[in-house]
């Protein structure tokens, strides 16, 4: 029985006619080990007696086909956001406008000035290229960029106080997804933290008394994923600026998202800016590129030179630093804040931020009736209101009214919980995922963040529900 197995030797199926348009397209060295993987599997089948367990020359050049098409799915891909958060941390949170990917194009395909001063033809600072621009908009006295706000707390804490107490509120000691906690961040930076006040209520009397020889800075975190309600007092900026400076203390901000126009003009919640912190007595600021700012993912530091300048001198600074890729864009979306007025037509973060209910309604509207076609029977679709969050932990109490399709089992009862998980997988499967989200017994799908309506429509059809 053993030298009778159904199968072709590698050598026959590479030999084949057609295999030779399979090794064109995928390269001899990955058809070789897929020829010889297809026909092990086939062979173990065979084994163990299972159907099937045949396999001829041409059914293994499909087979080994098949697989080699399906590799070529890159593992990081687009996908559609129709979860409503706008800024979602899971789907590579901001969008780029032409300008950035045009200048991350350039940068990637040709030499760049990235750390070469042109007028003195010598060796450059790679921060110069965003550092003129973050002043003007900021009015900060200087300015540096790392990896993410996560690196720009870590950085300044570490450069400013480490060996030292950092005083912070009690109830400002926040975790955002993805474990950047205060405390933690704190002993990696090897400074000791020093909790003042109470979880609801601190005052400034709290920390003038934790205040010793031993204080390095004073910190503010903003509660961005979070709200603290009720019987609450938080110090003013103000006199915990005037208490540092005082002691001759550095005060120091986490704003977190931090974007640098005053959301109201567009009628959305106002947010933080890092100008006002810095007005209001700061004497640094931090804050993301890839939040509200609508950019990269970055993390940005402004204030006093000589701080940055002692950041800067941080060896943990070289560790930290931008690529090319990442100065180029966050160059080009802070030339966009230059002109606020045309902000909210360029800035794809701030375009879908102030997109309007009746305009999504509108998108509804064109995207529902291929969908309630192909659905037809096992599942009723229609338009529903919603509200989608700014996400990214920006203002989390606040809410954007907006529009959406909510799509639920004909059959209620036993089994929808099912059908409705089984529908959200068919979503996902298709060849750009769709992500919804399951929200009181329907698949709802929130229109704010769909641009390309067509390439959506155009799934429809491969939508595999039952
Ligand atoms: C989001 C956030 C961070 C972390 O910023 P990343 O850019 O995601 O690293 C730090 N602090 C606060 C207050 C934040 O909201």
């Amino acid at each position: 029985m053993s030298n009778q197995s159904p199968f072709p030797s590698v050598d026959r199926v590479l030999n084949l006619p057609a295999m030779q348009v399979v090794i064109a397209r995928f390269g001899r060295a990955r058809s070789v080990e897929t020829v010889r993987a297809v026909l092990d599997e086939a062979r173990a089948a065979w084994r163990v007696g299972s159907a099937g367990g045949s396999l001829c020359e041409e059914e293994a050049v499909v087979r080994c086909a098949e697989l080699l098409e399906a590799s070529e799915q890159p593992s990081l891909r687009p996908v559609f956001n129709l979860t409503g958060t706008v800024l979602h941390t899971n789907l590579g949170r901001a969008l780029f406008p032409a300008e950035a990917v045009q200048a991350v194009m350039d940068v990637l395909t040709k030499p760049s000035n990235l750390e070469f001063d042109l007028d003195s033809g010598r060796r450059g600072d790679r921060d110069v290229h965003v550092e003129e621009l973050l002043r003007q908009l900021t009015g900060a006295e200087a300015a540096t960029v790392v990896n993410n706000n996560a690196a720009a707390v870590f950085l300044a804490l570490n450069a400013l106080a480490g060996r030292k107490e950092v005083i912070v509120s009690r109830g400002e000691l926040i975790e955002i997804g993805g474990s950047f906690r205060i405390p933690d961040i704190m002993a990696r930076a090897g400074c000791r933290l020093i909790e003042v006040g109470t979880t609801n209520r601190t005052h400034l009397r709290d920390f003038a008394a934790a205040i010793s020889t031993k204080t390095g800075l004073l910190l503010k975190v903003h509660t961005s994923n979070y709200a603290i309600v009720g019987f609450t007092a938080a110090v003013p900026e103000q006199e915990l600026a005037r208490l540092a400076h005082e002691h001759g203390l550095p005060f120091v901000i986490d704003l977190g998202s931090g974007t640098l126009v005053d959301l109201s003009r567009w009628g959305l919640p106002a947010e933080p800016t890092p100008q006002q912190a810095l007005a209001a007595g700061a004497d640094l600021v931090s804050f993301s590129g890839d939040k509200l700012l609508g950019g990269p993912q970055a993390g940005i530091l402004v204030g006093r030179r000589d701080l940055i300048d002692r950041i800067k001198k941080n060896p943990l600074k070289r560790a930290l630093r931008l690529d090319k890729m990442t100065l180029a864009a966050l160059e080009a979306i802070l030339r966009l804040y230059r002109d606020p007025d045309r902000l909210a037509q360029r800035l794809p973060t701030l375009r879908l931020l102030t997109r309007t209910a009746e305009d999504i309604g509108l998108a509804v509207g064109r995207v529902l009736p291929p969908l309630q076609e192909k659905l037809a029977g096992s599942y009723s679709v229609s338009l529903c209101a919603c509200s989608s969050q700014i996400g990214s932990g920006s203002l989390p109490v606040e809410r954007l009214a907006s529009r959406g399709i909510a799509i639920r089992p004909a059959r209620k009862g036993r089994g929808e919980g099912t059908a409705l998980e089984k529908l959200a997988v068919a979503f996902r499967a298709l060849p750009i995922p769709v992500i919804g989200r399951i929200e009181e017994g329907a698949l709802v799908l929130d229109l704010r963040c769909l641009e390309d309506e067509a390439g959506f429509v155009a799934q429809v059809t491969h939508l595999a529900v039952s």
